[in-house]
């Protein structure tokens, strides 16, 4: 079959990961690098916690991708369809055949709106928002901040998503707000998570607990939101251990959509055919495929079993880029990646914990500290979070510098 173009490195995806990886490849002098990316604006996402919490402008999350696409990159604004491993060509929406020798995989997750009934319809009611999409985050703050009292539900789905701290984060940022304006105690707040505690490491666990008991805030473990009525305002959630459901009565609820792999990605021959999820199946160390030696993936499409961020994606570009000239040379793929991700966790309106972990579920600190103590709150933490880490993001991350 021949190819109507061809790119000797395709990368397919242009957010976090995609960028990263082309500003590295282009720095280490790769030319014909292609990056299929449809979307015409690139979202710095972590922000968006702090646009549903009122503090930060929607604004500050965007810019067009033509600034962010590094230079000497044929940007195919198109989505990618289709890949085929045996002949090496990926098909687009448009009906373009791509060729490529080396391939990049890093399209995102996909939010699954329909896997819990009531959900999808839900978010277009006036009670109702979620940080996981640019349109919905403002909605949050203005959902926050006009409840005065009642019941306010934040759920979080059973399975890997982007940024696991996310869903409890808003709920900090609410009850502080809440808190300042004096009406906290007229507000029942219910945080529903499926795992068994706050956070899967301890350290993190106990200061979350913590934080969680300031604000009187109702935590239901290993529980999920299984089904919403979005006329009646109930959500129903079940407890895992005890198969108990119960059917809350809300006000305000900020719900965060199961994710999976985008299906064309799970339909394909790069997905690991006994996980449902469909991730792609890459060496957890090397990210390097498992079964194709000239196809690597990063960022929360891959099937790496870290946490899906932004901070992982930091760790994981350098090796993917490092492994892929590797291979380009003959050479294995020998630089590893060990796991590493963070989630600056918002406790308050101006304060944040940072966790740091690998594969080994242990705290990773970047700080020493005795220096910095970034395991309990602490308000410098929050600027790093509001200003520090956004300009690392635009002006390091994406040229390849961090
Ligand atoms: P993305 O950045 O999502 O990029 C995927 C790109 O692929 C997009 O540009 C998309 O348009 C494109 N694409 C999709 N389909 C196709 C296709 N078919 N063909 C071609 N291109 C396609 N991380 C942190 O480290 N810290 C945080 O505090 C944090 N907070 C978060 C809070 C929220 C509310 C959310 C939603 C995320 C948060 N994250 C955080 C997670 C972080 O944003 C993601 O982990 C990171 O963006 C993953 O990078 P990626 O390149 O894999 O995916």
């Amino acid at each position: 079959m021949v190819a109507t173009t061809h790119h000797t490195t395709l990368i397919i995806g242009g957010g976090s990961a995609g960028v990263s990886v082309a500003a590295r490849l282009r720095r280490a002098g790769i030319t014909d690098l292609g990056l299929v990316e449809p979307a015409d604006t690139h979202c710095y996402q972590p922000l968006w916690t702090l646009v549903g919490g009122g503090c930060a402008p929607l604004a500050s999350s965007v810019r067009p991708q033509a600034c962010v696409m590094p230079a000497g990159v044929a940007w195919v604004r198109d989505r990618a369809e289709t890949i085929d491993t045996d002949n090496q060509v990926v098909t687009t929406a448009g009906g373009t055949r791509i060729g490529y020798e080396y391939l990049v995989v890093c399209p995102g997750i996909q939010l699954d709106w329909t896997a819990i009934p009531g959900m999808g319809e839900a978010v277009t009611t006036p009670w109702v928002s979620s940080n996981y999409t640019y349109e919905l985050a403002p909605k949050t703050w203005e959902i926050i901040r006009s409840l005065r009292s009642g019941t306010a539900v934040f759920t979080m789905p059973a399975g890997p998503i982007k940024c696991g701290g996310a869903p409890q984060k808003i709920a900090y940022l609410a009850c502080d707000y809440w808190r300042q304006q004096g009406v906290l105690d007229d507000i029942r707040v219910v945080l529903v998570l499926p795992t068994p505690s706050l956070f899967g490491i301890r350290e993190f666990a106990d200061v979350l607990a913590k934080v969680a008991a300031r604000y009187r805030i109702e935590v239901r473990v290993s529980s999920e939101l299984i089904e919403v009525d979005p006329d009646a305002r109930r959500a129903v959630v079940i407890d895992r251990v005890t198969g108990a459901t119960d059917d809350i009565a809300y006000d305000l609820m900020h719900l965060v959509p199961p994710q999976s792999a985008p299906d064309w990605i799970k339909k394909s021959p790069l997905a690991d055919p006994t996980d449902p999820a469909g991730y792609v199946c890459v060496d957890k160390h090397t990210l390097q495929h498992t079964r194709y030696p000239n196809v690597f993936s990063l960022g929360d499409s891959s099937g790496s079993p870290n946490a899906k961020t932004g901070a992982a994606v930091r760790k994981q570009a350098p090796v993917v880029v490092a492994n892929l000239l590797s291979v380009m040379t003959g050479q294995p793929a020998a630089r590893q990646y060990d796991g590493y991700a963070s989630c600056p966790l918002t406790t308050a309106r101006n304060k944040m914990l940072l966790a740091e972990f690998d594969y080994s579920m242990r705290p990773h600190p970047t700080f020493p500290p005795r220096l910095v103590n970034a395991q309990k709150e602490r308000r410098d933490m929050w600027y790093l979070k509001r200003y520090g880490l956004p300009l690392m993001y635009w002006n390091l991350l994406l040229k390849g510098l961090a």
